[in-house]
């Protein structure tokens, strides 16, 4: 259980001052976890040098002859099968650098997908057509799409329409306390005072164009000049089939054109919600995806029935990834008494993003330390796994200070610990998300494909919060001030005819 998608839904703001756009990222996460440690210079001593003998030199003779022969023939060889005018012709016979124009519709749409939970690889777990078609005409993150910290459902849906950190937008947490007024922000909580920053649907609207929402965080709040119609914003509902969601968001391309949304929002709650019961290992994920890259192949059906397929730009897109956690891989808050007493009611949430405020006359950095001092001793179990910071001395690759929403202690868990407050004598297995955006298995998919991507293309790993200015950029409206890079499109889209 726990699982924090849309589907459990049941439901002071002093704004935070305009972020400055960072791109800084010194301890990039896509290097640091493909780096593999070369250095062998440890390894051995140095070899004591040796002279050669006359055997020695006749053979590396021989072998130079024999090496400047082969390379001739290899010339000649070249020569001769590059003039045959029977040569096939080179692989890539052209780089696309144009986007393509419109065949049938009138303005750029752009189809924003979300498959909440979707971790990169599971698209390798089984045969998956409709994605790989859109892969593989399309532009895709070739490692993965970088999740925000904290690597949450609620977080990162709404870093991906506002181009914000969630210390700028707000929803810093899927539940959390105004520190001013103790009111409690939930999943269902629908006032505009809640939700900073500049959604992607409000934008579209400010620049006078229209905008729907089949479900995403975020899209019930009537903010500024998005008044969430009825006819193109729909009520949260986890019931209704995802076949439905489809063929809905597929019948307003059947409205005269001046009707058509140029961005619409399409979510699905699958695979999060069976990654949360049983990790991302096992059959019923493989039955998730398989399902959701049908939901993908009834879409382009449906386009390609209406002759926009190839007119449409499709961003297919996940929000953070899973992995598997089990009941010996924990962490007990009330383990740590001998050093500090940390009660229930300081924790604002314990796993896998802890976050606790300490009462009025407790110092935050003296639990910090205390807490610290347990967990390294070597005497509370899997202490070493959890690590207690003042929220301003999180890594800043993190952005995640500058709001007064963060509680002013946080700790980071390894990747599949958790963190409890007391022994229970509960066995399960199941599956979390939340960890350090840098962990591998907190990634997603992000895939492009219309007239703005190109065919094949590959582009290394990025931060969603970059996805908000390649909206912006192909509908060629104006956006809101957010973290994003504004250069980064042009490493991503085909520049415009
Ligand atoms: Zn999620």
């Amino acid at each position: 259980m726990g699982s924090d998608s849309l589907s459990i839904l049941t439901t002071s703001t002093k704004p935070t001052p305009i972020p400055i756009p960072t791109q800084e990222d010194p301890s990039n996460p896509s290097t640091a976890l493909l780096s593999f440690n070369t250095d062998s210079s440890s390894s051995a001593p140095t070899d004591p040098p040796h002279k050669p003998n006359t055997t020695t030199i006749v053979f590396i003779s021989l072998l130079l002859i024999a090496c400047v022969a082969i390379s001739a023939a290899i010339a000649f060889a070249f020569l001769f099968f590059s003039s045959s005018p029977s040569a096939s012709p080179p692989a890539t016979s052209h780089v696309e650098t144009q986007a393509r124009p419109l065949i049938k519709l009138p303005h750029p749409v752009v189809l924003l997908i979300s498959s909440d939970g979707f971790r990169f690889g599971y698209q390798f777990k089984t045969d998956t057509p409709n994605i790989g078609r859109l892969i593989g005409n399309g532009t895709e993150a070739e490692m993965g799409l970088i999740p925000v910290f904290p690597t949450l459902t609620f977080p990162n849906h709404y870093s991906i329409v506002t181009g914000l950190y969630p210390a700028y937008h707000g929803i810093i947490n899927n539940h959390f306390l105004d520190p001013r007024t103790g009111e409690a922000f939930t999943m269902g909580s629908h006032e505009p005072k809640w939700w900073l920053g500049e959604p992607l649907w409000e934008t579209v609207v400010n620049n006078g164009l229209k905008a729907s929402t089949y479900f995403w965080p975020g899209s019930e709040v009537r903010k500024g000049s998005w008044t969430c119609p009825d006819k193109f914003c729909m009520n949260y509902n986890g019931s209704v089939p995802f076949e439905e969601r489809v063929d809905t968001v597929l019948s307003y391309f059947d409205l005269p054109g001046g009707e058509i949304p140029s961005f619409m929002t399409l979510y699905f709650e699958d695979p999060d919600h069976q990654g949360h019961q049983v990790g991302p290992d096992d059959p019923e994920i493989t039955e998730a995806v398989a399902r959701i890259d049908m939901m993908i192949g009834r879409l382009i059906e449906g386009l390609e029935k209406r002759g926009i397929f190839e007119d449409v730009n499709i961003i297919l897109v996940g929000d953070h990834g899973m992995v598997g956690t089990c009941d010996k891989k924990l962490i007990f808050l009330d383990d740590l008494n001998p050093w500090i007493d940390i009660p229930a009611d300081w924790v604002l949430s314990h796993t896998p993003l802890l976050a606790i405020r300490p009462p009025p006359g407790v110092e935050p950095s003296d639990v910090v330390a205390k807490m610290n001092q347990g967990l390294k001793s070597g005497k509370v179990e899997n202490g070493k796994y959890l690590r207690v910071y003042l929220k301003e001395e999180l890594p800043s690759r993190l952005h995640y200070s500058a709001s007064d929403r963060i509680p002013p202690v946080i700790g980071m868990i390894e990747e599949g610990f958790k963190v409890e407050q007391k022994r229970t004598k509960r066995k399960e297995c199941g599956g979390a998300h939340g960890y350090d955006n840098a962990v591998f298995s907190m990634r997603t998919i992000f895939v492009g494909h219309g007239p703005q991507f190109a065919r094949g293309q590959k582009v290394p790993s990025f931060e969603n919060v970059q996805i908000y200015n390649l909206v912006t950029s192909i509908l060629k409206i104006q956006g809101a001030s957010n973290n994003g890079s504004a250069l980064f499109r042009e490493s991503i889209l085909l520049s415009s005819p």
